[in-house]
């Protein structure tokens, strides 16, 4: 260990182990945004935005691709562009969008949310996905769209496989039905099962992914899908806010985080496999560290730890006096995400903290 374990909060490098989303951009996509070439994007002629947007449809093998402020705004935008008021969609009860988009596609969109259960690996059953789709009666909403999570976030961060989302792909096909993917890190996915992304995207129409998590851009989502699926998109962007004029200037880390950020976030997922067995052989804490497979790690605090302590709250609050901050996300569950920025001495740290909280009384 490099670091020693420090008990006030002066001069303080702190771990941030909270989210992905903390990145700070690099010195590169600094250097980018500043000498960005930008223009009227909501006239088209941003030539950055354009430009970010033709190699995001490149690299996920669609035909098309949109800037978006946001994952959420992302996301909002393929469901208002595939779905209609009263129309339904199929979803995980555990995704991001049933569960941290504050409902926007059935606030905004008047879309039916139909939640069925998440496996534990992040897929959804493919019987499950079949008996939720309606018959044609005058009784029920009409099925449009199903949604997947790759990697799930709520799921360890696992990632969905390419046979997988074929067979869920051919599914939707034969109803006719869509297929969504929110991919905001499927560049995890990818890197972690050794494919393509686009060899995970070949049977869905539209899939958004984020720039502002592990690829360390400060802002923004791409949408990418048929150049048709697209224009409707773009309409729905409009609507939600999203036109952002001179957006070349973000755009231009975005760019940079597509040529230069993906094959780091190896580094990622082997600190996370550090911090998961790490924690897994802390006194108190149970991680189920084979479901660890990308840069998300879950740890469960024992009860009997917990009693005097109260929550998982109380717990973050401790270490984050001494400097490593992870995220509650239950009464005795926390979330530790590794990403660039967090080197393997930072989980050493952060391990040797953890454990001290938990059992040095
Ligand atoms: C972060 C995230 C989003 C989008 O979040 P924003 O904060 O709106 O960019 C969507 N889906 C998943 C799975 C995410 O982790």
């Amino acid at each position: 260990m490099t670091k020693e374990i420090r008990n006030t909060q002066e001069n303080m490098i702190t771990v941030d182990l909270r989210s992905d989303t903390v990145t700070q951009p690099t010195p590169e996509m600094r250097k980018a945004m500043a000498e960005a070439e930008v223009g009227d994007d909501v006239f088209g002629e941003d030539p950055t935005v354009n430009r970010l947007q033709e190699m995001a449809a490149k690299i996920t093998g669609k035909e098309a691709a949109l800037f978006t402020a946001s994952g959420t705004m992302a996301n909002l935008s393929c469901l208002l562009a595939h779905c209609g008021r009263g129309d339904e969609m199929i979803l995980g009860d555990q995704s991001h969008i049933f569960y941290y988009e504050q409902g926007g596609s059935a606030a905004v969109g008047g879309i039916h949310p139909r939640p069925i259960p998440n496996q534990p690996d992040g897929k959804l059953a493919l019987e499950d996905v079949e008996a939720a789709i309606r018959p044609d009666n005058v009784h029920f909403p009409r099925s449009r769209l199903i949604v997947l999570e790759n990697t799930h976030n709520r799921c360890y961060g696992m990632p969905l496989d390419a046979a997988y989302m074929a067979a869920i792909g051919e599914l939707a096909q034969h109803y006719n039905l869509k297929l969504h993917v929110d991919g905001a890190r499927i560049f995890n996915a990818a890197l972690s099962l050794g494919v393509e992304a686009s060899e995970l995207l070949q049977q869905v129409d539209s899939v958004s992914f984020c720039l502002s998590k592990g690829l360390a851009a400060p802002l923004g989502s791409l949408i990418c899908g048929s150049a048709d699926f697209i224009n409707r998109a773009h309409r729905a962007r409009k609507v939600l806010g999203g036109g952002m004029r001179q957006a070349g200037v973000v755009a231009a880390a975005g760019i940079v985080a597509l040529n230069e950020m993906i094959p780091r976030l190896a580094e990622d997922h082997a600190n996370a496999q550090i911090l998961a067995r790490g924690l897994a052989g802390i006194k108190g804490i149970k991680v189920e560290s084979d479901r660890v497979k990308t840069n998300i790690v879950y740890l469960k605090i024992a009860h009997d730890k917990l009693s005097e302590k109260k929550s998982a709250i109380d717990f973050a609050d401790e270490l984050q006096v001494r400097g490593v901050k992870i995220l509650p996300t239950g009464p005795y569950q926390l979330r530790a995400v590794t990403h660039y920025g967090i080197s393997t001495d930072d989980i050493d740290y952060a391990l040797n903290v953890t454990d001290m909280v938990l059992n040095s009384h």
